[in-house]
C-alpha cells in the first residue's frame, strides 16, 4: 500500500478495483472512443453542460460530502465548485465556437516546388482514451470533473478518470451524477470511466494499459516522475501531461516594499496559509535584497502568519510529509526560524516562516524541494545577480511573483527575463494562488513544474494537449465540407 493511501478513522481505505474490471471500464472507453472524436460541437457542448449543471445541482450533499473527506471547509469547497462549472461551461463555448474543430488550409500552388505545392488541410484528431489522475487538494477541480476531464472531453477522448484515494465517496458521487449526466446528454456510454484502488498498482495498470491513449497527471513531484516512466516504459510509449509540485518565488524589490510593504505582508501571510497551505500555487520562497526595510517586512509577515489560523490537512501522509518537510528546513544549520507558533502532533499544523542563509540554499537542492503546506523560506540577497542565481537554481516553477518591477531598468528586465525563463505564469500583483480559467492562462512551466512546458493543464488552450495535427493532402471534398469535425 502506498504513503499516500494510508487508511484512517477519516479516510478509509478506498477499494482495491480488480485489474480485469479496469480492462472492462478501458475497453468501453475505447468503444466509446470513435463515435466521441467525430461528435459535432453541439454533442459535446451539451455533454460538458449536462456535467456542469450536475454538480450544481448536487451542490448541498457534495459540498458536505469533500468537507468531511478533506476539511478544506464549506466556503472554499464551495467556491471551487463554482469554479469546475464555471470551467465546464467554458470548454462547452469554445467547442460550440469551433475550437477543436480549427484547421488550417493551404490551397494549392501551381508551379515546381518549393513555391508549387498540392492542397494541404492541417486538422486535429482527438488522441483517443486519457488516463486521468486527480489531485487531493482540488476535490472538485482537479479531481473526476476538473479541468483535465473537461478538456479532454471537449477535445473528444473519452476519460478515464484515477479517483484519489483522499477523497474515495466523493470521487464515487460526483462519478455517479456523471453518469447520469451522459446519459441525459445522449452521449456514448464509456465516454467518461472510473478506477479506484487502495493500492498505486491500479494506477500504474492503467498507465500500462495498451487501451489508453494519453495520460493527464496533477499531484506531486514524486508520483509525476513515476507514473511518467511507465508511461514512456510502455512498448509504445504514450504522451504523459503531468502538472507536478512548484516552490512559486515571490521576487519583493525595494520599491514595492517601500510602497506599500505592510499591506504586502499581510497579504503575502495569508495567502501562505490560505487552505493550510494545500496549493501547487503556495508561496514557497521569499527572495529579497537585504536591507532594513527587507528585515521590518520579515518581521511583519512573520507577525501576519503567526496570527494566521489552519485547518486540518488533507490526509495524514499529507500530514506527516509537512512535518517532515519543515523539520528538514528548521534543523538544518544554515536555517533560522522566523515564526513563533509551536507545532504538534495533536493540533493543525502551523504556519513556519524560516530564513535560510544564501549560499546554503545555492549548494543544497534538499532546502530547495516544495514543502507542501503552510511554509516559506526567505533569502536576503546583496545583490541583484544573487537573486538571479537563486531563481536559476530553483529552476521549473508554476509561477514567479516579482513585485516592484513598474520601472524599466536593467535590472527590472533581468529579474523579470529569470522569471520568465522558469515560470509558466509571471505575476507582477497579488499572490499566485488562484488560477483565473481564461485563454490567455498558462499553468505549467519547465520542469518540475511540468512534464511538458509547452501545456497548461488550466484555461482554455488546455484542450490542445489531447489534439494530435495531422495534415491532409490533396483531401477529397467529402472530406473538407466537414469543416474540422473529425470522420
Ligand atoms: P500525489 O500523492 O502525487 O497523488 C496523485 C495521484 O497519483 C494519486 O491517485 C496517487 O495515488 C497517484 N500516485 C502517486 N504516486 C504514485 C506512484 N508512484 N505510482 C502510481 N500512482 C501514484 O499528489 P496529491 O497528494 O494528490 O497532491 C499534492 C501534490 O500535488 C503537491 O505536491 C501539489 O503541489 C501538487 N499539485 C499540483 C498541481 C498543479 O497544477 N501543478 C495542482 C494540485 C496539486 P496514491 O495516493 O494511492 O499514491
Amino acid at each position: 500500500m502506498s504513503a499516500q493511501a494510508m487508511p484512517s478513522p477519516t479516510h478509509p481505505s478506498p477499494r482495491e478495483m480488480p485489474f480485469e474490471e479496469i480492462d472492462r471500464i478501458v475497453h468501453v472507453a475505447q468503444a466509446a472512443a470513435e463515435a466521441w472524436a467525430s461528435s459535432d460541437a453541439g454533442s459535446r457542448s451539451r455533454l460538458l453542460r449536462e456535467l456542469a449543471a450536475a454538480l450544481e445541482n448536487g451542490r448541498e450533499q457534495l459540498v458536505a460530502l469533500a468537507n468531511e473527506e478533506t476539511f478544506l471547509g464549506a466556503p472554499r469547497l464551495n467556491g471551487e465548485l463554482d469554479r469546475t462549472a464555471f470551467q465546464l461551461r467554458a470548454f462547452a463555448d469554445a467547442v460550440d465556437a469551433g475550437e477543436p474543430y480549427a484547421f488550417i488550409d493551404d490551397p494549392a500552388v501551381p508551379g515546381a516546388p518549393p513555391a508549387g505545392h498540392p492542397r494541404l488541410v492541417r486538422v486535429t484528431l482527438p488522441l483517443g482514451p486519457v488516463a486521468m489522475f486527480s489531485a487531493s487538494n482540488f476535490p472538485f477541480a482537479f479531481s473526476v470533473l476538473g479541468g483535465d476531464t473537461a478538456s479532454a472531453l471537449a477535445a473528444g477522448c473519452p476519460v478515464v478518470v484515477k479517483a484519489h484515494p483522499a477523497h474515495p465517496r466523493l470521487s464515487a458521487a460526483v462519478f455517479g451524477l456523471a453518469l447520469a449526466a451522459v446519459r441525459e446528454a445522449g452521449a456514448p456510454q464509456g465516454v467518461i470511466g472510473m478506477v479506484e484502488g487502495a493500492s498505486r498498482d491500479v494506477g500504474v495498470y492503467l498507465v500500462r494499459h495498451p487501451g489508453i491513449a494519453a495520460v493527464a497527471f496533477t499531484g506531486s513531484f514524486a508520483g509525476g516522475a513515476a507514473l511518467q516512466r511507465e508511461a514512456n516504459a510502455r512498448p509504445v510509449p504514450i504522451p504523459f501531461f503531468g502538472e507536478l509540485g512548484s516552490t512559486n518565488p515571490i521576487v519583493a524589490l525595494p520599491s514595492a516594499i517601500g510602497a506599500q510593504g505592510l499591506a504586502l505582508a499581510k497579504m503575502l501571510g495569508a495567502s501562505i496559509a490560505q487552505g493550510t497551505g494545500q496549493f501547487c500555487t503556495s508561496p514557497g520562497v521569499l527572495l529579497m535584497l537585504e536591507g532594513d526595510a527587507t528585515d521590518a517586512f520579515i518581521r511583519e509577515l512573520a507577525r501576519e502568519m503567526d496570527s494566521q489560523s489552519t485547518h486540518a490537512m488533507l490526509s495524514p501522509a499529507i500530514r506527516s510529509a509537512f512535518d517532515h518537510g519543515v523539520d528538514k528546513l528548521v534543523r538544518h544549520a544554515a536555517a533560522t526560524r522566523i515564526t513563533t507558533g509551536e507545532s504538534s502532533a495533536d493540533k493543525h499544523p502551523v504556519p513556519n516562516l524560516v530564513a535560510l542563509d544564501m549560499d546554503a540554499f545555492l549548494a543544497h537542492p534538499e532546502l530547495r524541494e516544495e514543502v507542501f503546506g503552510p511554509s516559506c523560506v526567505v533569502l536576503k540577497a546583496g545583490s541583484v545577480d544573487e537573486m538571479l542565481a537563486a531563481l536559476r537554481a530553483i529552476g521549473g516553477s508554476l509561477t514567479v511573483t516579482v513585485w516592484g518591477a513598474e520601472q524599466e531598468d536593467a535590472d527590472s528586465r533581468r529579474i523579470v527575463r529569470q522569471a520568465a525563463a522558469i515560470a509558466g505564469r509571471v505575476l507582477f500583483a497579488g499572490v499566485p494562488t488562484g488560477v483565473a480559467v481564461t485563454r490567455a492562462q498558462h499553468h505549467g512551466g519547465p520542469w518540475p513544474a511540468s512534464t511538458q512546458p509547452h501545456t497548461t493543464s488550466v484555461g482554455l488552450m488546455a484542450m490542445q494537449r489531447f489534439l494530435r495535427p495531422v495534415a491532409l493532402q490533396d483531401p477529397p471534398e467529402w472530406m473538407t465540407a466537414r469543416a474540422g469535425v473529425p470522420l
